[in-house]
């Protein structure tokens, strides 16, 4: 199957570039391998985007993959086993077929990242999580536990605060890098406990989670266990692009290296949202990203169209 542009993920930068692509005429899929919206459906509540004062982040993936599909975007849901982006067309290899494209933008995202733990493979789905959004439900009027110090952790501690008894705050060092308003929402909320400098040795629990043990990161308090039946955690974002470094650079994070105008090394292949090195990873920039990579994608088949 022949396309203009083949965009790899349906999260806010994949669908973001679909409506670009599409808009500039260009017939375009999205290749996804999991569900689309990507990190944002985890996100409970969305208060930070430019024009929208709140809304969940379902409803923002459900709104953007309808304004997608309705302008004429394909989304097929696919694991991609092969690439080729040395020939032109592209060829994108998946466990149903081969897709030739024009021009590819990589907008997959980044997965949540393991804390490492003793005991979190053995509990994850049995009291250990790493998405609020989707199973704080699961612990109403429970006490539950979040790991980390970004604004994902703090975010979702303020969440799980409105539906629990009690949620213990976990974090390895005593400065947060969570945005400031954030942190001082946290800090005013009453069932929120902190405990700073700390790092977790092990979850604990028979069936199901029952507890925590941290320890003391800096000081010599020694450890402590905290009785809990759920887990959270939320220790930031890894990429997943060792499939496409035939094509593109990565820096030591392993994100694609590409600037402001989302252009690898590759001609045209393109680097979209969380993927690719920036300094800000937020939801408006993984949409400006796809705004971006969609209009070069389509600058660069120009170009290459004229020049025939
Ligand atoms: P993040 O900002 O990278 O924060 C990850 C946190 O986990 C850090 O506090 C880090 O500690 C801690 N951590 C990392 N590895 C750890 C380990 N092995 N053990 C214990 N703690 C560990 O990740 P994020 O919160 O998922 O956010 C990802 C990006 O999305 C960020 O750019 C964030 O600003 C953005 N985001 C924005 C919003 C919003 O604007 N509303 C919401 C969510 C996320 P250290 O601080 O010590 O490194």
């Amino acid at each position: 199957m022949k396309y203009d542009l083949l965009v790899i993920g349906a999260g806010t930068a994949g669908l973001s570039a679909a409506i670009y692509g599409v808009r500039a005429g260009l017939k375009t899929i999205c290749i996804e391998d999991a569900v689309y919206g990507g990190q944002i459906v985890n996100t409970p509540e969305i208060v930070n985007y430019p024009g929208i004062p709140t809304i969940t982040g379902i409803e923002f993936a459900n709104q953007l993959y309808q304004q997608a599909t309705s302008l004429g975007a394909q989304v097929f849901y696919e694991q991609i086993d092969g690439l080729d982006f040395g020939l032109f067309p592209k060829r994108v290899h998946t466990t149903r077929c081969e897709y030739q494209a024009d021009a590819v933008i990589i907008a997959n995202g980044a997965r949540h990242r393991k804390l490492g733990c003793a005991g979190e493979d053995a509990f994850e789905g049995k009291g250990v999580s790493y998405c609020a959004a989707c199973d704080g439900n699961f612990f109403k009027s429970q006490v539950v536990c979040v790991v980390g110090g970004g604004n994902t952790a703090l975010e979702d501690a303020l969440y799980l605060s409105r539906i629990c008894r009690e949620v213990h705050l976990i974090h390895r060092r005593d400065t947060f890098r969570a945005s400031a308003a954030v942190v001082e929402q946290v800090r005013q909320t009453q069932n929120i406990l902190l405990h700073l400098s700390c790092t977790v040795s092990e979850i604990l629990g028979e069936s199901t989670v029952n507890a925590i043990r941290i320890a003391d990161a800096v000081g010599d308090a020694g450890e402590e266990t905290i009785p809990a039946s759920g887990v959270f955690i939320a220790v930031g974002l890894q990429p997943n692009n060792t499939i496409f470094d035939r094509w593109v650079d990565l820096d030591s994070g392993g994100y694609i290296v590409a600037g402001e105008d989302c252009k690898t090394k590759t001609e045209g292949l393109f680097a979209a949202g969380d993927t690719r090195t920036k300094q800000v990873r937020q939801l408006v920039t993984a949409a400006a990203d796809g705004a971006i990579a969609a209009t070069g994608a389509s600058q660069y088949l120009y170009s290459k169209n004229s020049k025939k």
